[in-house]
């Protein structure tokens, strides 16, 4: 056997030639000279078959990445090692080196390719949404018989931006596409039904309140021939807020504090606590605010009994003394409330 390319006799022989001459025409590896990838302008994200992915990567990890995908390594290379390297990117386009180093029938081959990744920008099914202010859901905000606070409004913003900031990375359609706030509350409107959902009970875990969710068909979606909803969420904060006087099973009670389970509540009669779940909501009627809290002054004291004057007659009441008010004495300041024609000191 003699190679047809050199005429040697004397040397290895490979596909029908000598193993110098198959390894002059020999590629460790196969690249495309252009590789083109489509990436979403707002969000990162690149079209690799038929499907959006790997949003919010850096443009050279686009590029790195695509290379990456377009590299066959040839059947009979072995140990290959590959460095990719950017030479310098021209507008959109990439010039790329690609370093090869490998082993083939038992020689070391060192090779350099070169490509050109272009960069090909527009935007995503997802953002077009968001930038035409699409959205599935609307999130009411509102308390009962009285305006947000605006401690309320600050916390329910933070929190509705750090929830969607977190969905976002795997859910482009998890964003505000408008909030609106009016005199009877805010409504946020958001770009998915998903989010909308993760964002309520979000606000619920801080603020408490009831959930109503009402869908509309708004229609039909062209393509998949599937109903279009709306969903309006109300999220309905009590009447009462931490520190408000409430009756709940005819005990008067103070509310201490509120989360997306339960409202829990001081017994003014007992000193004692208790949860009222919310699904006993209805039950808990507001008495006064916090704001109605008065000051008045012991008169005198007893074993047994305390005296205080009315914050407005002045008319002495005696009441039963309880584990904390053995540090009052008498000419002390006190707070006091009056629920339903009995007064309670507060002392806490
Ligand atoms: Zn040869
Ligand atoms: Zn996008």
């Amino acid at each position: 056997m003699f190679c047809p390319q050199c005429g040697s006799s004397e040397k290895e022989m490979w596909e029908g030639l000598c193993i110098d001459c198959f390894l002059k025409d020999f590629n460790l590896i196969s690249i495309a000279e252009n590789i083109e990838v489509t990436t979403c302008a707002h969000c990162a994200s690149n079209l690799k078959e038929g499907k959006w992915r790997e949003m919010g990567i850096p443009e050279e990890e686009i590029i790195y990445r695509a290379l990456e995908d377009h590299i066959k390594i040839d059947e009979i290379s072995e140990d290959v090692e590959i460095d990719l390297e950017i030479l310098q990117i021209k507008g959109s386009s990439a010039q790329c080196i690609i370093k090869v180093d490998g082993n083939v029938l038992g020689k070391s081959i060192h090779q350099e390719y070169h490509s050109s990744v272009k960069l090909k920008k527009t935007v995503c099914p997802d953002c077009s949404k968001f930038i035409a202010g699409y959205y599935e859901a609307v999130i009411q905000l509102r308390a009962t018989n009285r305006p947000l606070t605006p401690e309320e409004i600050r916390s329910a913003d933070e929190t509705i931006n750090d929830v969607l900031e977190r969905l976002w990375e795997k859910n482009r359609l998890a964003y505000l596409a408008q909030r609106s706030e009016m005199k009877e509350g805010i409504d946020y409107y958001i770009g998915s039904q998903k989010s909308a959902k993760k964002v309520i009970s979000a606000l619920r875990e801080v603020l408490g309140g009831t959930v109503k969710e009402s869908p509309r068909l708004m229609g039909q979606d062209k393509s998949t021939g599937k109903g279009l909803y709306r969903t309006w969420m109300s999220l309905r904060l009590p009447e009462f807020e931490i520190g408000d006087f409430v009756i709940y099973e005819n005990k008067t009670c103070r509310v201490v504090a509120i989360d997306s389970r339960k409202i829990s509540v001081m017994d003014l009669s007992q000193l004692t606590r208790l949860s009222i779940l919310w699904k006993e909501y209805d039950n808990i009627e507001t008495l006064k605010k916090s704001e109605d809290i008065q000051k008045t002054t012991v008169t005198s004291k007893s074993p047994q009994e305390i005296q205080i004057l009315h914050p407005e007659t002045f008319q002495p009441i005696d009441l039963e003394i309880k584990p904390r008010m053995k540090d009052l004495e008498i000419g002390d300041e006190v707070s006091v409330i009056e629920l339903n024609n009995e007064i309670y000191i507060i002392t806490e």
